[in-house]
């Protein structure tokens, strides 16, 4: 039986899902203001804002579940479709990891170690909050903030004014900076059963807040490390009853895991699952939130997938590269911009840094 399968948001995440579903006989709708967008290009794209409620009537007629590639869609969109047929993961998900105050707390809550926070909501709580964080920190809108915007470091009491004004006044968090060794992340899938998969912990490079590289698996990390980020990602899942692919973001410090921001979605950090893993994040995603088993998360050798951001590399010279494995979004580059992403493969973590070497000389982003 052919199912349809609705998704909030068609950026290249979405365009990654139906590229992923269709060979399950799953058939897509995205709802999303950009015409054109990465996933409208594929498959049938309502273009109309979130907000408007005739859409959304429009949207979910005929189709059989609703998921989101964006974790900025307001929440009210996702309560209102779950009056009329099935949304995963569910709304609570989706509000609570919209909001870094909330997102924290779930964790102090779970007993997840994170960095020190304290919610500011005008600039005289950002001056007692410095009192208890205390210098460096960094401060982060609660809501709407990605690829580091929204975010101002502290070096000094005194630089309070000015990160409150660069915040834009909007409710904030004050964390302390965490001089980590590095950032790690861990992609998980829950199905309706209860049934929960895990890909193995990846490193993450970042550049200007923007991620630039993930390697998989991630090298010097211990079996202990490992059930440490499953532990953490298990009871969050637990927790919020969540159906679909989760991703963490941690940063390492002196062998320990502290929680940085979780994405209630197939994630960035999760593209080399394409070709790296038995089952990709994306195949996962649909296959939890249509009812399906998950699939196998075991490791096709050793990856790495870095993004283009930007600005277009030769991928004619990229493809030469033994285990080079192209996607491009269909977006206009621009400044800053992810557009597209390789993933390499190898047989070894050796021979797959000598071929990422070759890739990074020709996948120059624009800053
Ligand atoms: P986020 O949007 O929270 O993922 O932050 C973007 C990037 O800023 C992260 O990937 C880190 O490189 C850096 N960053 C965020 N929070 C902290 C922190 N508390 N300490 C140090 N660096 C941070």
């Amino acid at each position: 039986m052919q199912r349809k399968v609705g998704i909030l948001g068609a950026g290249q995440l979405g365009r990654m899902l139906a590229l992923a579903g269709y060979p399950l006989d799953l058939h897509f709708r995205f709802i999303d203001p950009t015409p054109s967008a990465p996933a409208g290009q594929l498959s049938e794209q309502i273009v109309a804002s979130f907000e408007d409620d005739q859409a959304l009537v429009r949207f979910a007629a005929g189709l059989d579940v609703v998921s989101f590639e964006f974790e900025n869609v307001p929440v009210a969109a996702v309560r209102k479709l779950a009056k009329l047929l099935p949304v995963h993961p569910n709304a609570e998900a989706l509000e609570t990891a919209q909001d870094r105050v909330n997102e924290k707390s779930l964790c102090l809550k779970l007993g997840i170690a994170t960095p020190a926070f304290a919610a500011v909501e005008s600039e005289q709580q950002l001056k007692s909050a410095l009192g208890v964080i205390g210098t460096p920190s960094i401060l982060k809108t609660r809501r709407l903030g990605y690829d580091g915007k929204g975010q101002a470091i502290l070096k000094d009491p005194q630089d309070a004014a000015s990160a409150w004004q660069s915040v834009g006044g909007a409710p904030s968090v004050l964390e302390s900076f965490v001089h980590f060794d590095r950032e790690l992340s861990l992609i998980a899938a829950r199905s309706e059963s209860g049934e929960i998969a895990f890909y193995p912990l990846v490193e993450n490079h970042h550049r200007h807040g923007i991620l630039r590289k993930s390697i998989a698996p991630a090298p010097r990390v211990s079996p202990a490390l490992q059930k440490n980020a499953e532990e953490t990602s298990r009871r969050i899942l637990e927790e919020l009853k969540y159906v679909g692919v989760l991703a963490i973001e941690f940063f390492e410090k002196d062998g320990k895991l502290l929680f940085n921001e979780m994405a209630p979605r197939v994630h960035n950090t999760g593209h080399w699952t394409i070709e790296g893993a038995e089952t990709s994040q994306f195949e996962n995603h649909l296959r939890a939130v249509t009812g399906m088993p998950i699939g196998s998360t075991k490791l096709r050798g050793f990856s790495c997938m870095l993004n283009f951001i930007g600005a277009l590399p030769d991928t004619t010279q990229l493809l030469k590269i033994p285990g080079c494995h192209v996607h491009l979004y269909g977006k206009e580059p621009r400044r800053g911009r992810k557009i597209g992403h390789c993933t390499l493969l190898a047989d070894s973590h050796q021979e797959l840094m000598e071929r990422v070497a070759l890739a990074e000389k020709l996948v120059q982003d624009d800053g």
